[in-house]
């Protein structure tokens, strides 16, 4: 299947291919169709399966198919709600690309900065908007937004919108769109809360399905590290310094974790920066920026922070904390291996994480490759048999190949051996497979 065959307006096609992209992922591939055909559609799929091409290429190609460029003001034809600013950003900026050649215009509008550069952009006119919930509401509040020639309506991320506390804005603005409309909505997760919200919203839909087996067991390589809560930082450091030149994402559970996790990078003479909530809006951009240009090689996230982080070159993800939530794990390795790129995750997990490494297992129905001994190895105690990788692979399909291990070495421990001069630690040798 290509693009051309999905029957895309010439402008469209242009541009996709001056991005690059031959062929449609699979949730484009079952995504456009319904909605050229004006469906509403429930998308179950998480960022990096290709999902805001997805939604972006059918709204741009029937508004295109609609408009009259000559009109003299434009009207806001189609709304993409969306949780955080780097998401919002990320996404002004594909169609942006997508929709170079057709004419239409987008802007974006988030909060943390002041409303007027943005308020002078609706009154310009444009033709899809972009928002996060709380600026989006007080715009419409102050009469900045209308809904009145509404034609699309995405919410994106909903099960994070739900996270973050937006439920109750995002009920606000669904209580406000006009009835007639074509309706998307996406999630990575369908908790019962979101079906619910998704039934308010939609009317008749089709579901698309992108499981997290798909992004995660086929694409990216995966890898785990048995190590001790106080030698994590000396093994990331260790890992950096083998691979100085790669574009690497740290992941930490808590804000005051990514600070700690910069600093003692600083102290190792590794630059890195964080990024989270507590950061200032012109911190986080910039250091996101200097990460997308490649002019910073290391960046410690949050979950929250990191959903919009969306690199070309994003070779390695290290989740220095197990998360608890199974699904956040496979957010964080789908930020590599991204649409048709391959990457590798690597996990740092601690004896008190071990609970939350054999929840991620039976999610992802698949053993997470053990990386061999090193010198920074776990020991705070016993690897207990439990904690070794199921002999045969769980579950049917491709998940049950098990890449084995991640990327030709480049990531493991220069020693495969225990180096430590202290007592021969006899349980290391049973964290191996
Ligand atoms: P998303 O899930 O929308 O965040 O997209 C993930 C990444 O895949 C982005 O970097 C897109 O630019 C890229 N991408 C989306 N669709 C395609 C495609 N059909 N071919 C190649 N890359 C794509």
């Amino acid at each position: 299947m290509t693009f051309k065959e999905l029957g895309l307006a010439e402008p469209i096609l242009k541009a996709l291919e001056a991005e690059g992209y031959t062929h449609p992922t699979p949730i484009q591939e079952q995504s456009i169709p319904i909605l050229l055909g004006g469906k509403d559609l429930l998308g179950v799929a998480q960022t990096g399966t290709g999902k805001t091409a997805a939604f972006g290429i059918p709204i741009l190609h029937q508004l295109y198919e609609g408009i009259s460029l000559s009109q003299t003001k434009r009207k806001v034809k189609a709304l993409v709600v969306t949780p955080t600013r780097e998401l919002a950003i990320q996404i002004g900026e594909s169609f942006t690309a997508y929709g170079k050649y057709t004419g239409l215009r987008n802007t974006v509008i988030f909060g943390g900065v002041k409303q007027g550069k943005q308020v002078n952009a609706l009154r310009g006119g444009v033709d899809i908007l972009i928002a996060t919930p709380g600026r989006l509401l007080d715009l419409m509040n102050q009469g900045f937004v209308s809904f009145k020639d509404l034609e699309h309506v995405v919410l994106d991320e909903a099960d994070q919108m739900l996270d973050m506390g937006f439920i109750h804005d995002i009920k606000k603005i669904i209580a406000k769109l006009p009835p007639k409309r074509q309706s998307l909505f996406f999630s990575a997760t369908m908790p019962k809360d979101i079906v619910e919200l998704s039934r308010k919203m939609l009317g008749d839909f089709e579901r698309v399905t992108i499981k997290p087996e798909q992004a995660t067991a086929e694409k990216v390589e995966q890898g785990v590290y048995f190590v001790s809560k106080g030698n994590k930082p000396k093994l990331l450091i260790h890992l950096l310094e083998q691979q100085p030149k790669e574009s690497v994402l740290v992941f930490s559970r808590t804000k005051h974790g990514a600070n700690k996790i910069v600093k003692k990078l600083d102290q190792a003479g590794i630059r890195a920066a964080a990024i989270h909530g507590n950061k200032s809006q012109t911190a986080r951009q910039k250091a996101l920026g200097d990460f997308k240009d490649g002019k910073l090689k290391v960046l410690v996230a949050t979950d929250i922070a990191a959903r919009g982080i969306d690199v070309d070159d994003l070779s390695l993800v290290v989740n220095y904390d197990l998360p608890n939530v199974s699904e956040t794990y496979v957010h964080r390795i789908g930020r590599t291996g991204r649409a048709n790129a391959s990457g590798t995750a690597l996990s740092f997990c601690d004896k008190e994480e071990r609970p939350y490494l054999r929840d991620i297992e039976k999610l992802i129905n698949q053993a997470i490759p053990r990386m061999p001994e090193h010198q920074f190895t776990d020991e705070d105690g016993e690897v207990d048999k439990d904690d070794r990788p199921p002999r045969t692979p769980r579950g049917p399909g491709k998940s049950g190949k098990n890449k084995t291990r991640p990327g030709g070495n480049n990531f493991r421990g220069k020693n495969n051996r225990n180096t430590s001069k202290k007592k021969p630690n006899r349980n290391t040798s049973k964290s191996n497979d």
